[in-house]
């Protein structure tokens, strides 16, 4: 184990997964610090890049901008690691209501959307699976396999001896005047990419979290033949060969991050009710906590309390298409001095 490190990064979901691989490939010496995703909301979500969003049908913040970092970094990714992680996906939204109709119909004419939306989409395809598909949106978006990237970048890391597979404990870390030590190796820089866990973190305290709770379903869908991604009340989600990731809700109360027995009903009810007759088989049921704070935009920032030690967060319904730019702004942030983004700075509030 070196004895002096640059940056310690805390947690490898996809925010410290892609802020410590694009550190390590500027040539610091970085450790990952990572309790074996105990409370990873990563490993859980599907993954989708979704450029125009909710029940008004407009373009995601920033997303211009967000996915050629996106498409760029995971691009760079899939050459390091050798797997496959970004994929391409039209997004199909069967429309639920005139007020959405109207929304969608206003940005058929709209130019600054035209790159997002296919407009000569067959969708008899839906009739044959789907109940109650009148109109949709069809959308061009993409999905990011999070699970498999966490994992192939954790035995990356592994091999690169940059991974301490331990919960980071503020106990074992020693701070000086000009310098830290974490378990006696002296750290230039932490960054905080603890996902939800940053609630409790006494270096960034009062941060605005909203967190909410989700829960998913894994079938095995052998005789459905969609492959783009469907959101017809839930969203149904091809992840590999014959299975599907279907979910989710927005819970805002709950007692913990455990799957329950009403959330597995209500997404079974949920899929019997959009799908005709298709059988499936529920393989996995889970659930994780999305870090979601006021405001729906990442917290960056330096500590207040201590000036070597920098937040990555927030990231809350949209972990794979914000890491990638917001690590980048985040490294120019702390390396050249170039100033944080006021919407995403955590102490705007
Ligand atoms: C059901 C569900 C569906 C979702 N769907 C999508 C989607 O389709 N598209 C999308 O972009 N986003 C989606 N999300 C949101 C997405 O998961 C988050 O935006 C993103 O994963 C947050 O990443 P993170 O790295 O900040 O946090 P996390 O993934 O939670 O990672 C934090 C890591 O730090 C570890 N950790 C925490 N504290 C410590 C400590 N003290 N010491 C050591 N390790 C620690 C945790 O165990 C974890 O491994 C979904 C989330 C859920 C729950």
């Amino acid at each position: 184990m070196d004895r002096n490190i640059d940056y310690l990064i805390v947690g490898q979901g996809i925010a410290g997964t892609i802020l410590s691989y694009k550190l390590l490939k500027k040539g610091y010496n970085v450790k990952v610090i990572d309790d074996g995703h105990k409370t990873s909301s990563s490993t859980k979500a599907a993954g989708i890049v979704n450029p125009i969003t909710g029940r008004s049908y407009v373009k995601s913040w920033m997303i211009d901008s967000l996915i050629p970092a996106a498409k760029r970094t995971y691009k760079d990714l899939e050459d390091e690691l050798g797997g496959k992680y970004f994929y391409n996906h039209n997004i199909v939204r069967v429309l639920g209501s005139i007020y959405e109709e109207n929304k969608w119909s206003s940005r058929l004419l709209d130019d600054t959307y035209s790159k997002y939306i296919i407009s000569d989409y067959d969708t008899s395809i839906l009739d044959e699976y789907y109940k109650d598909v009148e109109s949709c949106a069809i959308i061009k978006g993409g999905r990011v396999a999070l699970r498999s990237l966490l994992i192939d970048y954790r035995t990356w890391l592994l091999e690169n001896d940059a991974l301490i597979e331990s919960t980071f404990k503020s106990k074992h870390l020693v701070v000086k005047p000009r310098t830290m030590y974490y378990n006696d190796v002296e750290v230039g820089n932490i960054v905080f990419a603890e996902g939800v866990q940053s609630i409790d973190n006494p270096y960034f305290p009062d941060l605005p979290f909203q967190p909410n709770k989700g829960q998913v379903l894994i079938v095995d869908m052998p005789n459905y033949k969609i492959n783009d991604i469907v959101k017809h009340g839930i969203f149904i989600c091809p992840i590999e060969g014959n299975r599907y990731w279907v979910g989710s809700g927005y819970e805002r109360d709950f007692e913990d991050d455990k799957p329950t027995k009403e959330g597995r009903t209500r997404l079974k009810d949920q899929l019997d009710h959009v799908l005709k007759a298709c059988d499936y088989k529920i393989i996995e049921h889970i659930s994780g906590i999305r870090p979601s704070v006021k405001g729906r935009k990442p917290l960056l920032g330096r500590s207040n309390i201590h000036s070597s030690m920098y937040l990555f967060g927030g990231l809350g319904t949209k972990g794979s298409s914000l890491a990638p730019y917001w690590a980048e702004h985040l490294i120019n942030f702390i390396e050249n001095k170039v100033d944080i983004h006021p919407e995403v700075d955590f102490n705007r509030f």
